[in-house]
């Protein structure tokens, strides 16, 4: 099938910056909102939907954080004690002239078990106004085509930050999202971004991204379509072979991301999200 979309990628400074939480809100039952604020938000762009940054949280061994070295042009572990702990997180909304200077909100999702909790959640449920964090990026935005007549968007709700945007950056284009979350209130999270432009499929229950491959299958997807999915790696997998290979639409035409993996720390997003199948 023939390529009608065109991306275009835009590159940006890339530095550090040291931040301070100025707020936390509970915006969802499990998604915390952390505002961001410092001096070092000077400058900070994020132009496309599938932007992130990386967030480097501190190492509880040595109560602070630990950011990696460049040796070689290459990053790696500084030498000393502590670790780096870094993990990939969507900006959400970025205000150049908050009340108090720039600020920037990124939304944490919270694992359902406590006990399991990864650093990044786990911070971000006990963030209190002054905690630093240091963030860098996004290195670049990879910012979608103008000309989508209408959009699928799939996510589950470490995706739903960047459908915020998508949808954003849509405006009255027609999206079905299908949207697969582990707890039933979720939606309340997007209740601000209703339209009659938008029809929104909630998706919970064990048997919830079955339910998301199905209502996708029911949908006709045409040369305009353009086809977001992003969430648990493992269960996207079935979603993009049907695309890509039952479909065949092109690969311009589908943005598939992992953004975490079952049973995985610190996925690498940038591996291919099907090994089998890396094109
Ligand atoms: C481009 C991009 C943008 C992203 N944007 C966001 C965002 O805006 N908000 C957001 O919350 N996440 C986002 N993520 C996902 C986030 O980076 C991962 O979920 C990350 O693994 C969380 O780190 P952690 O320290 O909490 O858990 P980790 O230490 O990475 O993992 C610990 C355990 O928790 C599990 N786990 C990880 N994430 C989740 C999850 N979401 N739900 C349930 N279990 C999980 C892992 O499988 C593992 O067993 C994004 C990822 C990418 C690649």
């Amino acid at each position: 099938m023939s390529n009608r979309f065109e991306w275009t990628r835009v590159m940006h400074e890339t530095k550090r910056r040291h931040l301070t939480v100025l707020r936390t809100e509970l915006v969802a039952p499990r998604m915390q909102r952390i505002t961001l604020g410092g001096a070092d938000l000077e400058g900070f762009a994020s132009l496309a939907p599938g932007d992130h940054v990386k967030a480097f949280f501190p190492d509880p061994s040595v109560g602070e954080i630990v950011t990696p070295v460049v040796v070689d042009g290459r990053t790696q572990q500084p030498e000393g004690p502590g670790e780096v702990i870094a993990r990939d997180y969507t900006p959400f909304a970025f205000r150049p002239d908050g009340e108090n200077g720039p600020e920037l909100d990124l939304d944490f999702v919270l694992h359902a078990d406590a006990a399991h909790s990864g650093p990044a959640a786990s911070w971000a449920a006990n963030a209190r106004p002054g905690d630093p964090l240091i963030i860098g990026g996004p290195r670049g935005s990879r910012v979608p085509p103008r000309d989508i007549e209408r959009a699928i968007l799939i996510a589950d709700e470490s995706a739903l930050p960047s459908v915020t945007r998508w949808l954003d950056l849509l405006g009255d284009t027609e999206v079905v999202g299908l949207f697969s979350t582990l707890d039933p209130a979720t939606p309340s999270y997007l209740s601000g971004y209703a339209a009659d432009s938008r029809e929104f499929r909630w998706f919970s229950g064990e048997d919830r991204d079955n339910r998301v491959a199905e209502a996708l299958a029911a949908l006709e997807i045409t040369e305009g379509t353009l086809v977001f999915l992003a969430g648990e790696a493992g269960s996207l997998i079935p979603l993009r072979r049907y695309l890509r290979r039952e479909l065949g639409l092109p690969k311009e035409q589908v943005d598939a991301h992992g953004y975490w993996k079952k049973g995985e720390a610190n996925l690498d997003h940038h591996a291919p999200l099907d090994p089998s199948d890396p094109d």
